[in-house]
C-alpha cells in the first residue's frame, strides 16, 4: 500500500483516506475537516480561505474533492484527449503536488521529533534532578537513621547504666534497711534489759544482811564465803523475789531454788 497523505489540518493530521479534498495552494484535508468549513462548497463567496495557509480560494476549481484511489476506468479516460504538453503539466502539477506534501509531512515530523527532544530533555532534566533531589533524601534520611541508631545505642547503655546502678543502690538500701531493723531491737531491748537489771538490783538491795540471813560468816562478800546455816538454807523461805542464777553465780553462790521456793546452797 501506498503511503498515504496526512489532513493538513493542525488540529486534525490523520490520514485522508480514499477521498479528500485537494486545494490549489496544494493543500489537502479530510472531507470532515474540509466540510467543517465549508471548503468544497460550490460558491466560492460562501467558502472559507485554506485552514492551513489563509489563502483565499475564490474559484469553484480552487478546491475540489479527489478520489484519490480511482479506478480504472477513470484512470483510462481522465488525460484521455489532452496534449501531450497538458498531459506532461498535469503530470508535473501532480508530482509537485505530491513533492510539496511530502516535505511539509517531513518539515511537520522535524518539528514533532525537535519538540519531543526537547520535552524529552526537559523530562529527563527533570527526571535527574529528581533522582538527584530523592538521592540526596534517601542519603540525608540514611545519615539521620545512622545518627538515631547510635544514639539509640548509647541510651540504651547509659538505660542499662541507671539499671544497674538502681540496683546496686536498692541492695544497698535493702542492707541499710536490715542494719536499720538490727538497730531499733537493739534499742528496743536496751531498755528492757535495763530496766530488768534495776529490778534484779532493786531486789537483791533489798535482801537481808547475810548475818541477818545466818550465815556463818565474817565477811560481808557473798561470793568469798560458802558457810550457810545447818539446814544449808539461806533462811528465804516464803520469799517469792526472783534473783537471775547469773547473779548468784556473781555473787559466788553455788545453787539454785528449792522446789518450797527457798534458795539452796550446795
Ligand atoms: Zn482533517
Ligand atoms: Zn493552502
Amino acid at each position: 500500500m501506498e503511503h498515504s497523505l496526512n489532513c493538513n489540518a493542525i488540529s486534525c493530521r490523520k490520514p485522508v483516506g480514499d477521498r479528500a479534498v485537494v486545494t490549489s495552494c496544494s493543500h489537502i484535508f479530510c472531507l470532515d475537516c474540509a466540510n467543517s468549513v465549508n471548503l468544497p462548497g460550490h460558491d466560492p463567496h460562501t467558502r472559507s480561505e485554506c485552514p492551513a495557509c489563509k489563502a483565499h480560494l475564490p474559484h469553484p476549481d480552487d478546491a475540489v474533492i479527489s478520489n484519490l484511489v480511482p479506478g480504472e476506468e477513470y484512470k483510462s479516460i481522465v488525460l484521455c484527449g489532452l496534449s501531450p504538453n497538458v498531459i506532461m503539466e498535469c503530470a508535473g502539477r501532480a508530482l509537485s503536488f505530491w513533492a510539496y506534501q511530502t516535505t511539509h509531512e517531513i518539515y511537520w515530523q522535524q518539528c514533532l521529533n525537535s519538540k519531543l527532544a526537547n520535552r524529552f530533555t526537559k523530562l529527563n532534566m527533570e527526571y535527574t534532578k529528581s533522582m538527584n533531589e530523592a538521592k540526596a533524601q534517601v542519603e540525608t534520611l540514611q545519615n539521620q537513621i545512622s545518627d538515631l541508631l547510635h544514639e539509640h545505642e548509647l541510651l540504651k547503655k547509659k538505660g542499662e547504666d541507671y539499671l544497674q546502678a538502681y540496683k546496686d543502690k536498692s541492695r544497698k538500701l535493702q542492707q541499710i534497711h536490715n542494719l536499720y531493723e538490727k538497730v531499733k531491737r537493739r534499742a528496743e531491748e536496751g531498755p528492757l534489759q535495763q530496766a530488768a537489771s534495776d529490778a534484779v538490783d532493786s531486789s537483791i538491795l533489798a535482801l537481808p544482811q547475810p548475818n541477818v540471813l545466818g550465815l556463818h560468816t565474817k565477811q560481808s562478800n557473798y561470793g568469798s564465803s560458802r558457810n550457810f546455816d545447818q539446814a544449808g538454807h539461806l533462811g528465804l523461805a516464803n520469799r517469792s523475789t526472783y534473783i537471775p542464777q547469773t547473779r548468784l553465780n556473781h555473787l559466788g553462790v553455788d545453787g539454785g531454788w528449792s522446789q518450797a521456793g527457798q534458795l539452796r546452797c550446795d
